[in-house]
């Protein structure tokens, strides 16, 4: 039978030659990977006729983040290696996959999470994984201390971006956006937390360049939110604030790995405000059909704010020249379900009968 041939086998078995396992590596995958790229029609005209502005939905992973793809990698090495649990700190969508995955490694998971930050749909989903969860009183980075502390001492396997596995599985996004634009684009613009994600991509079109399968590499824009913003300040904040709490982090791990990222390719890294990642969160649901969470909106919110401020400008004066665009939509909207009903006006209640419902429909 042919067509198994056909069915996506998941990152690792796709792009195997370009990740750090063996024939003794146990796969343990949930097919993550092979999301779709999709062209936006709004943002590119907005961005001007030579621009094609495209979205990497990632929220289509199986636990509907982009963190499946580390975790496949991460979780199949601790297997590999004999690890008899994994453990992370968490704003939500790690331990959501972390739980996922080792429930299929048949492995134990610990998971901290800053108390009373995290979205009720990624809570829900560690918790029916069974992953064992607990709240502490403090934020991100303090829950990340205490686990590498832990980590560090007994033998459980940390699945935090600090475990390089990670960042060897989540370069496979550069990779698929490669593979469908037939070179790299010329601006990649992402949501930056905890900077796993966009060191690993970086890495990811460096070494598709070095081996020749692209001729360009992109310029990298990574976007934090403006309350908690430390490597646009160049410090570390104490408090992170944001309605955006998959980026609400004080002092990300990989921050040298972002600030490469940016220099090296001549992009840069910029915040925005709460306000304009809610307006690209709305856009991206009411004009894309595209239903994100609230961090990944950063991506798009960061690119208007660039198109606004001119940034952008340079490049519509060559018009031969298309410029390709692709913004990274980390998770799924239905993440944090609370805030879509937050943003939008409730249904109204209104009588039972015809007339009443069409006068409301304004027929
Ligand atoms: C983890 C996460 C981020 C941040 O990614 P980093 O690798 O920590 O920079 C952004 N958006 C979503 C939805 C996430 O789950």
């Amino acid at each position: 039978m042919k067509i198994t041939k056909r069915i996506w086998p998941g990152v690792i078995e796709h792009y195997r030659k370009f990740l750090p396992v063996t024939e003794k590596t146990p796969i343990i995958t949930l097919k993550e990977g092979n999301t779709p790229l999709i062209f936006s029609y709004n943002l590119s005209k907005l961005l001007g006729k030579n621009f094609e502005v495209y979205l990497k939905y990632e929220g289509l992973n199986p636990t509907c983040s982009f963190k499946d793809r580390g975790m496949t990698m991460a979780v199949s090495k601790a297997k590999e290696a004999g690890s008899l649990a994994v453990m992370c700190a968490s704003t939500g969508n790690t331990s959501a996959s972390a739980a996922a995955y080792a429930a299929r490694a048949s492995l134990d998971c610990f998971v901290l999470i800053p108390k009373g930050a995290i979205a009720l749909g990624k809570l829900s989903q560690a918790l029916i994984h069974n992953a064992k969860v607990l709240a502490v009183n403090g934020n991100f980075d303090d829950a990340l201390s205490i686990v590498r502390e832990i980590t560090k001492k007994f033998p459980i396997t940390l699945v935090n971006s600090l475990n390089p596995f990670r960042i060897e599985g989540q370069k496979t996004v550069a990779f698929e956006i490669c593979d469908v634009l037939g070179d790299a684009p010329d601006f990649q613009i992402i949501p930056v937390g905890n900077a796993g994600n966009i060191t690993a991509s970086w890495k990811g079109y460096k070494e598709y360049k070095k081996l020749g399968i692209i001729k360009k590499l992109p310029k990298m824009l990574g976007f934090q939110a403006a309350g908690s913003a430390p490597i646009v300040k160049n410090k570390i904040i104490k408090n992170p604030q944001t309605i955006a709490t998959a980026i609400r982090i004080g002092n990300p791990a990989s921050w040298k790995g972002a600030v490469m990222a940016g220099d090296e390719s001549g992009g840069l890294i910029d915040m925005v405000t709460d306000k304009e990642i809610i307006n690209a969160y709305k856009f991206l649901a009411s004009k894309e059909g595209v239903f994100v969470e609230p961090a990944s909106a950063a991506s798009v919110a960061g690119l208007i704010k660039l198109a606004k401020s001119g940034y952008f400008t340079h490049y519509t004066l060559n018009i031969k020249q298309t410029v390709r665009i692709v913004c990274i939509l980390t998770g799924h909207g239905l993440k944090d379900p609370d805030r879509a009903i937050k943003s939008v006006k409730a249904p109204r209640v209104i009588a039972a009968n015809t007339r009443a419902v069409l006068k409301e429909m304004g027929y």
